[in-house]
Order: C-alpha cells, then structure tokens, then sequence
C-alpha cells in the first residue's frame, strides 16, 4: 500500500511506524526541515549546538510514547531522566514528595506531608482527590477546572501552589476556561494505576533525537514539502497532485480544514468543518538562558511563583545542563503556559522580568543558593498556537472522515486528553491502523 503522511509532527511520525511495521511504503510531506512538529530540536550555536522549540516533559503514564520508543531501539531509560513524583519551589518554601507506596497512598502521602501547606490546605486536597473518585474522575462535561475547585472548597494557597501550575502545565489553559473532564483524565492517569505513572520524565536529549529522526530513517521524508492540494477519491486520494492509496492527515486542525473544506462541504459534512475550524490557541513561551558559570539547582525541574504585576509569568524552572549533561556553565529553560500576554510584549523586557524572577526567588532559598551568575546567551521561543485551548464543551473529531481513504491524526482529535504527546501518539497509531484495517 501506498500512503502519504502529511505532517511530521508526534502523531505523523506515530502513525508513520504503524505503517512501515505494516511494510506499507510511505511518504512523508512536511512543512518544515525537522522531525518532530510542535516538540522538535532548533539548532543553536549559542547553546552547544541544540535546543528545543520548547521545554516538555513526560509523564509515566504516557505508555504508548514509551513503547514506541523502545520498540524503535530508543531507549527510554537511558534518554529520559525519570524523577518520582516531587515538587519544589525555587524559592524552597514549599516541597511535595511521594514516598515508596503503592498508587493512590503515595500521592495522599504526599500530599499530606507536604511542606509550605497549612493543615486546612491538605486536608481539602485529600478531600479533592477522593471527590474526584468518587465522581469516577468524570465531573460535568460543561464544568471548568476552577468550578470544580470551588465544588470541592480547595483553599487559594493550595490552588496556587499546586493545582493551578498543574492545571497550566497539562493543559495550558487557565482553571478558569479550562475543561475540569480533562484535568480530571490527566489526574486520573497519573495518580491512579501503577505508582509510576506519576513520574516526571525529563528529556536528556533533544526532542527529535528521543525517537522522531529514528521513524523519519524508515520512511521518505519530503521536508519543505507543504501540502496544498488534497482531493479523497473512492479508491485513493491525490496529495499535490500525486496519487497514493490512502492518506494520514496529520496537521494543525485550521489547517486541515483549509484543505478539506471544498471536499468536505461537497460529502455535505459540514459538522466536520465546523469542528475543524472550532478550535482555539494558546502560546507557551520558554526562555533559554546560558549563564557565565556553573549554578546547579537543588531540583532538575522547580516551581516557580507567578506575580504577574511584574511580568514575572514563569511557572516552571528546568536545570537543562544537569539534563543534557552539557558543561561548561549552565543552562536553564523557564516555562511560562497560557502566555497571551507575553506573545505580544516587547521581547528584552519579557527576557529582563522572567531573568529577574528566577534570580530573585533563588534569593530567597533557606539554602542559600549562590547568587545567579551573569547571563551569556538567552532565546526566548514563544510558540503562539502551541496547543489547542482545552475548554469545555469542545467538540474533538474522530480519526475518521467521510473517505475510507484518508484519516485524521493531532493531539487535537478526541482522545481524551489535553494537547499533548501521549494523545498526538495515540491518535497516530489510531489513525494508521484505521487505513490497515479497511
Ligand atoms: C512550547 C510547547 C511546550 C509543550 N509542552 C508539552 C509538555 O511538556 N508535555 C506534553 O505532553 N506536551 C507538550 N506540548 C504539546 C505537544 O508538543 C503537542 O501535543 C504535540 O507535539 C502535537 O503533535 P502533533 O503531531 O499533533 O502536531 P504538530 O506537532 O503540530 O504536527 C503537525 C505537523 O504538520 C506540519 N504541517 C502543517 N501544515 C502542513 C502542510 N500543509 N503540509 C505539510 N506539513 C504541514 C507542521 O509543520 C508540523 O510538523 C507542548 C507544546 C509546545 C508548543
């Protein structure tokens, strides 16, 4: 079988090693020059050559990733720094750790000795936690993240220290637009089931080099190659003008209905349409900063507290050098979700708040951390439509279309999960095993 994937982000290239495994023989057309999509490598002289698009993280649960992987020969153990679940402020004030138990005592453990908590805090969180089982992690579908926080009366410090950077880092959409059935899945994937699934997995190389450039060896790869002519016939489809017998259409939704909206409205699916162009966009900007000397953080990945009258926006502060093993001096990424109002802001004084917002709550460590050395090279990414906006209500597409020929893959399609990796992969292999099915 001939079949063409367009687009060579997480979910193309997932779909992509279905086939090749199924010795379909593929083409891969993609806009840009990388592997990798939304979570690929940027070459970069100033920081030792690499650096991602934007800083991501993994979770344990993420098991289809984690396969695919392995079955590639990427060794997941070996390129992912894995970390139980922890939490740690830069500012050390407060400190989440789960112990050696199995899943769900290690997260109530955690949270029960959880420093920088009051006492009312924990207990409204374990409360949270079994509400939420008791619901069977399904709260209201027209619910927001911040409605059921109030459902369950979670204190404002326990929302600011834990539950709103969660909800920012899983579904980059503030608690109150985000949709409370995803963050539940989210919780619920992670906190139930085997302990390790609560895992931190921190990239040690770049995002390309985890496993993308390794299915992109196995299939031809046309970079540059932006498509702009798709037309499903009964018995094949043309991408560009090129004939092929089945087609995975693996790219941002805005643009799947760019090119599908004359087939689409003439198979009379408007419904398709509609959902495509539904969807709204939220950046995620991170700051790479490459210091004159060494300054190793107490954790590779700390808490950050926002105080957004000072621009300082950053939820999360990653030790890349101790990830990357890259030396000499350090390197660090700051990540700041739900960035809209970084996007337009003038770029050195964004670079300038965010500089100080680390260097400040370092400051203020009981440890004593030395003082942030000079900053040598920064790179400041915001991607402005890095994921979907993850509200309620929102009407996700199957992987299927009106043509047995083509089918629809992104961390967009309804997985149930919010605009990440696991879903983009998942939604990948679905859609290939569709196409081998028919
Ligand atoms: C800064 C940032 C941080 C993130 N952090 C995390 C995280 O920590 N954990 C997590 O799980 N997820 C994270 N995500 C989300 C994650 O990156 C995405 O869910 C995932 O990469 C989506 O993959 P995809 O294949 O669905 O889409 P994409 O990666 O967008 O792939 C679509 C591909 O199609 C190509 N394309 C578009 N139009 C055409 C055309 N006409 N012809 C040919 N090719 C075309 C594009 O160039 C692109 O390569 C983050 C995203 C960003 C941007």
């Amino acid at each position: 079988m001939k079949v063409a994937v367009i687009g060579a982000g997480w979910a193309g290239l997932a779909a992509c090693a279905v086939l090749r495994d199924a010795d379909a023989n593929v083409t891969v057309f993609e806009a840009g020059r990388t592997p990798g999509g939304r979570a690929r490598r940027v070459v970069h002289p100033d920081f030792g050559g690499q650096l991602d698009n934007g800083q991501h993280i993994l979770l344990g649960a993420y098991d289809q990733t984690l396969a695919l992987m392995r079955r590639l020969g990427r060794n997941p153990d070996m390129l992912l720094m894995r970390r139980s679940l922890r939490l740690a402020s830069l500012d050390g004030q407060f400190r989440l750790t789960a112990p050696a138990l199995p899943a769900p005592l290690h997260a109530a453990a955690a949270l029960l000795g959880a420093r920088g908590l009051s006492w009312r805090s924990r207990i409204a969180a374990l409360r949270f936690m079994h509400g939420l089982k008791k619901m069977a992690w399904h709260p209201p579908r027209h619910w927001t993240v911040a409605q059921l926080l109030t459902h369950f009366q979670q204190p404002d410090a326990l929302v600011a220290s834990i539950w709103e950077p969660l909800c920012l880092a899983a579904l980059n959409t503030p608690p109150a637009e985000a949709s409370a059935t995803l963050y539940a899945r989210i919780l619920q994937d992670s906190l139930t089931g085997h302990r390790h699934n609560s895992d931190l997995l921190l990239p040690c190389v770049d995002l390309s080099a985890l496993w993308p450039d390794a299915v992109a060896l196995r299939a031809t790869m046309r970079y540059g190659a932006t498509v702009r002519q798709l037309m499903p016939l009964a018995n094949g489809i043309d991408v560009n003008r090129e004939r092929f017998d089945a087609a995975v259409l693996a790219v941002p939704p805005a643009v799947a209905a760019r090119l599908l909206e004359d087939a689409l409205l003439q198979a009379q699916c408007p419904g398709l349409l509609n959902a495509l162009q539904a969807f709204d966009y939220l950046p995620i900007a991170t700051l790479n900063l490459r210091l004159a000397s060494p300054w190793p953080l107490p954790e590779p990945m700390m808490l950050l507290r926002e105080d957004k009258a000072r621009g300082h926006m950053g939820q999360w502060i990653f030790d890349r050098s101790r990830l990357t093993g890259r030396a000499p001096g350090a390197e660090l990424a700051l990540v700041a979700s739900a960035a809209r109002d970084l996007a337009d802001a003038d770029r050195e004084t964004v670079i300038g708040n965010l500089t100080t917002q680390i260097a400040e709550q370092a400051a203020r460590h009981p440890a004593r951390l030395a003082p942030m050395p000079a900053v040598e090279a920064t790179e400041l990414f915001i991607e402005k439509r890095a994921t979907f906006a993850a509200v309620p209500g929102l009407v996700r597409p199957l992987n299927t279309t009106p043509w047995p020929t083509l089918t629809l893959a992104g961390d967009w399609t309804d997985t149930g999960y919010p605009g990440v990796l696991e879903g983009a992969v998942r939604s990948g292999q679905r859609a290939a095993q569709i196409l081998l099915n028919r």
